[in-house]
């Protein structure tokens, strides 16, 4: 047996690895199953041009034992195994990648799923263990050899006894310390949910022994221990099965058991998209605010996947602001991941990622607005704020997107409609979008400045939530149609109903008017006559671009 040493470089390289590339322990468990994963398709790529080698599904799987008592855990593949050639370089260089080498080998083959890349995933089985064992027998050998190592101080390689083709890693599980605990990794609950949730999609059967206690045949009061070996691993990710054969209870399933929200999802998005960018993903538009929406710790993103790996829980770039209510998921072969696997790279993939999604889900909003009004206005009673505010905070161009789905509440209509059912219905002389602010629609109703566009026969739209004026002053032009607050100066009403005063109207009431301007001086910038005003004795009204509910609103702003 010859013990080799790892390089000065490497020595610390691993150290480094080991403490601060990733951010949570359990993904050792992923990696290594990437790595079984990973071993299994090289077989499989391997058949696809070698009529000697037969790929049995069958006999392919990944295979997770703990043992309590010895604490071990051991992940057993019948994958391609290594040759002593490959242990040595593959786990014996750090950041040497056999499964990146053979994918550049393999390129030209069809769909290739190879996850590994980066030659550094394997070292992550330090940070629970203290002694990692790898006996492996490469396919067409019948040789096996052992690779054992404890970390930074080297590794041994002996010759050894292996059956079958394929690698088994047993891991000697750290001893608890008084801030660490790795007894979790020992746990088969535990390790069955690490495995669901990093792992679940993973194309080839992950098994694991699972103990429990049943009534002992026969007994209605004697319970027995039992073994059993589950499927732990659901393999085909819903996303990649084909639309047609889903429901929406499908749908409605993952949405639960992927713990979006607890409400039902008002509607689901699945896209599967093969153009420019390769991603398939399934959204959801929840039904409900959820309860901290408003609140710091509500933190928008999709999930991200990498070849059916989970890489980010809350990936925020994938989604602009003011779509923040969408959950969901993200899965795509062409991302360029940093070396923990845990982030991106800042990339261009995902900015046409995110692109794409953004006018899915404006498309998906749009057809629901035209073909499913009340899920719609649903909806938007929850979530049309948000919309709002995207508009406002637009700098860009994303109120393009966002105007057509804008709804407020119709003076004619009595009910939510869109700037588009506006316009749609507008008179030949009406010039502008009237709308009135105020607290709520019955103080809208009272408000004397809605008269004369109510008797021109025009529509206003009641704005009754704070964002609203300052959200259309962001739009300013709808179908080239100005919008027009009914309390501003100009209404662009016709002629006789013009605002002008006539020089007798100024003459006659000029000592009232003047007594009037000076009682109210610092209040209001002038007093005159009016002819817009039907049953009311007067009203206030604006010049400027504020109106007095924007300032009111201003004004109440903190500073
Ligand atoms: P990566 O997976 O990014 O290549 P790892 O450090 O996880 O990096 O693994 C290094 C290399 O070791 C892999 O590329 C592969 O060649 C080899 N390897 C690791 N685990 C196995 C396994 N279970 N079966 C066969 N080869 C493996
Ligand atoms: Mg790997």
């Amino acid at each position: 047996m010859e013990k080799k040493q790892f390089q000065a470089e490497s020595k610390r390289l691993l150290e480094m690895m080991i403490n601060s590339i990733y951010t949570q322990r359990e993904i050792f468990l992923r990696e290594l199953i990437s790595n079984a994963s990973d071993a299994i398709d090289k077989i499989y790529y391997k058949a696809l041009t070698d009529d000697a080698l037969v790929f049995d599904k069958d006999s392919y799987f990944i295979k997770v034992a703990a043992d309590k008592a010895n604490r071990t855990l051991t992940i057993r593949d019948t994958g391609i195994g290594m040759t002593k050639e490959d242990l040595e370089n593959n786990l014996g260089i750090i950041a040497k990648s056999g499964s990146l080498a053979f994918k550049k080998e393999n390129e030209s083959k069809e769909g290739h799923n190879i996850i590994g890349q980066f030659g550094v995933g394997f070292y992550s089985a330090f940070m629970v263990a203290d002694l990692v064992t790898v006996t492996s027998r490469a396919l067409g050998s019948d040789v096996a050899y052992k690779w054992e190592s404890t970390g930074a101080d080297g590794y041994t390689i002996e010759t050894c006894e292996k059956d079958t083709v394929g690698t088994e890693i047993v891991l000697k599980i750290k001893e608890n310390t008084e801030d660490d605990n790795y007894d979790e990794y020992l746990d088969e609950y535990r390790l069955k949910a690490i495995i669901k949730k990093y792992s679940d999609f993973i194309r080839y059967p992950i098994k694991m022994d699972i103990a429990g206690k049943r009534l002992k045949e026969g007994s209605e009061s004697e319970f027995e221990d039992y073994e059993e070996e589950q499927h732990v691993n659901s393999m085909v990710p819903i996303w990649r099965k084909n639309k047609s054969e889903l429901t929406p209870e499908d749908y409605e399933k993952f949405y639960n058991e992927k713990h979006y929200g607890f409400d039902k999802p008002l509607k689901h998005i699945h896209v599967s998209a093969d153009g420019a960018v390769v991603y398939q993903a399934i959204l959801f538009i929840p039904e409900n605010m959820p309860y901290d929406y408003y609140s710091k710790e509500f933190e928008k993103g999709l999930e991200l996947y990498a070849n059916g790996v989970l890489i980010m829980n809350k990936c925020a770039d994938l989604l602009p602001d003011y779509f923040s209510f969408v959950k969901g998921m993200v899965d795509s072969e062409s991302l360029s991941l940093n070396i923990s696997r845990e982030m991106l790279q800042h990339d261009r993939q995902l900015k046409l990622i995110a692109k794409n999604i953004q006018s899915k889900i404006k498309g998906q909003l749009q057809s629901l607005l035209k073909d499913e009004r009340e899920k719609y206005e649903q909806f938007y009673k929850a979530f049309g704020r948000q919309l709002k505010f995207g508009v406002y905070s637009d700098y860009g161009t994303h109120k393009e997107v966002l105007q057509d789905l804008l709804m407020f509440y119709s003076s004619k209509e009595k009910k939510l409609v869109t700037l588009d059912e506006y316009i749609a219905r507008m008179p030949e002389d009406q010039k502008y979008i009237y709308y009135a602010s105020g607290e709520s629609i019955e103080r809208i109703d009272k408000l004397p400045q809605t008269e004369i566009v109510s008797e021109k026969g025009y529509e206003y739209l009641y704005f009754t939530d704070d964002i609203d004026e300052f959200a259309i002053k962001m739009i300013m032009t709808y179908k080239e149609k100005e919008f027009k607050s009914v309390s501003s100066g100009d209404l662009g009403i016709e002629a006789d109903d013009k605002e002008t005063e006539t020089e007798s109207d100024k003459n006659e009431n000029k000592e009232l008017f003047e007594y009037m301007t000076n009682l109210l001086s610092g209040k209001v910038s002038n007093v005159k006559a009016s002819k817009r005003l039907k049953t009311h004795p007067v009203c206030l009204s604006t010049d400027g671009d504020v109106t007095i509910e924007m300032e009111k609103i201003l004004n109440a702003m903190p500073n």
